[in-house]
């Protein structure tokens, strides 16, 4: 870390800020994690997940990050040859497609202009002109461009007009924004653990519907490490399949015992004020929001022309501590991305907008940009004290 006498804020979409709390209680010890103790801590966190999930179905933990959670959705739901519809709106889907591709899977790509989400009607005619494909990959919430796709609507598409399954990378949704799991009829869910679960990266979630698990019992693509098959055998006797991080799943379990206490709302409002202060404060900076779609979890701001992005958050690096966002492919040296998830503070957030008033030469706008930022997170309390 820099010597420096900014303290560290880390404001990037993943990995976040651990609350303090959590983060002492994950250094406390190393459980085994076959002992009745650490038993007892999986069953509460299992059941956690499901509430923050909501599914009656196991939430599965796996040792590995997001993308192990994206991979294990491949490997369980399809066979060598199978096709797939995948949505394409950022990096994120790319990976979706990439995945799927390495597995011999013939993808069907929708194609969507970076910063939209997906448009109903295409998705619907899609869809209709690919009837064959077994299963529709999409995120919930595209990261690179902190975009939030109309899951719910597609999940009713899905099962309307074909018998495929319908799979979500939901690793910056879960957790701070509604997807109830059941409800909206999505048959597989990812999550991760750095992003609105609040702890170190390093676990990632999964859930399947019962209809996703009729397919997993059919599924013939290889798998050993991510055969959801062997560890929900284990996770029925109490147990995991494999070595668990014991530590992690310990700040997981203080996390999830909040967010059962204190309801998931409050988690979600939280999120979305953090990211309506920040496209507001932004905004009074002369920062454009760039998606049409803004997410709770992370917000993109185009800088102005003439202002290289990649500048502004090298600066904020160097000089003031903080770390956040910049943009990816054509979006490099264009946007910053600010994430929303995590143990962030008001102070975290004025920190940030000085910051941004400072680099970008606005002086005169700072206290505008920071009366509108307090106003928004006034009656919003973080998770953890
Ligand atoms: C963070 C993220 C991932 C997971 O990436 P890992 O580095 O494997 O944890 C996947 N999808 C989205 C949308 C993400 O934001």
């Amino acid at each position: 870390m820099l010597e420096t006498k900014w303290p560290y804020r880390l404001l990037a979409p993943g990995p976040v800020p651990v609350p303090p709390l959590v983060l002492k209680a994950m250094g406390e010890k190393v459980l085994h994690h076959r002992t009745p103790e650490f038993e007892k801590i999986l069953r509460e966190t299992w059941a956690g997940l499901q509430f923050v999930f909501g599914t009656k179905q196991t939430v599965q933990i796996l040792a590995g990050t997001g993308t192990s959670a994206m991979e294990a959705a491949v490997v369980n739901l399809l066979s060598p040859g199978d096709q797939a519809l995948v949505v394409v709106a950022g990096k994120f889907g790319e990976r979706w497609a990439e995945i799927c591709t390495r597995y011999g899977i013939k993808v069907h790509r929708l194609d969507v202009p970076w910063g939209q989400p997906v448009k109903l009607e295409e998705f619907e005619t899609f869809l209709k002109s690919h009837r064959a494909v077994k299963a529709v990959f999409s995120q919930v919430c595209e990261t690179s461009t902190a975009t939030v796709h109309p899951v719910q609507k597609m999940a009713q598409i899905v099962a309307r007009d074909s018998s495929a399954l319908f799979a979500v990378d939901a690793i910056t949704a879960v957790g701070c924004m509604p997807l109830p799991m059941d409800e909206w009829n999505l048959d597989c869910v990812v999550a991760g653990s750095q992003k609105a679960f609040m702890i170190p990266t390093g676990l990632s979630f999964i859930a399947l519907s019962e209809k996703a698990w009729r397919a997993q019992a059919q599924s013939r693509l290889p798998k050993f490490y991510l055969d959801l098959a062997a560890e929900k055998a284990a996770n029925a006797k109490g147990d995991t399949h494999f070595s668990s991080p014991t530590p992690l799943v310990i700040g997981l379990h203080l996390v999830l015992e909040q967010m059962r206490k204190n309801g998931l709302n409050s988690v979600i409002e939280r999120c979305q004020a953090l990211a309506s202060a920040t496209r507001e404060a932004g905004g009074a900076l002369g920062l454009k929001t760039y998606s049409e779609a803004p997410s709770s979890s992370v917000t993109a701001l185009v800088t102005p022309e003439g202002v290289n992005s990649a500048h502004v958050r090298d600066w904020l690096e160097k000089e003031r501590n903080i770390t956040i966002m910049g943009g990816q492919d054509h979006l490099k040296g264009k946007i910053l991305r600010v994430g929303h998830m995590g143990y962030i503070t008001n102070e975290d957030m004025k920190a940030l907008i000085q910051a941004l008033a400072e680099v970008l030469g606005k002086a005169e706008s700072v206290q505008t940009a920071l009366s509108v930022l307090t106003n928004r997170l006034q009656s919003v309390e973080s998770l953890f004290p």
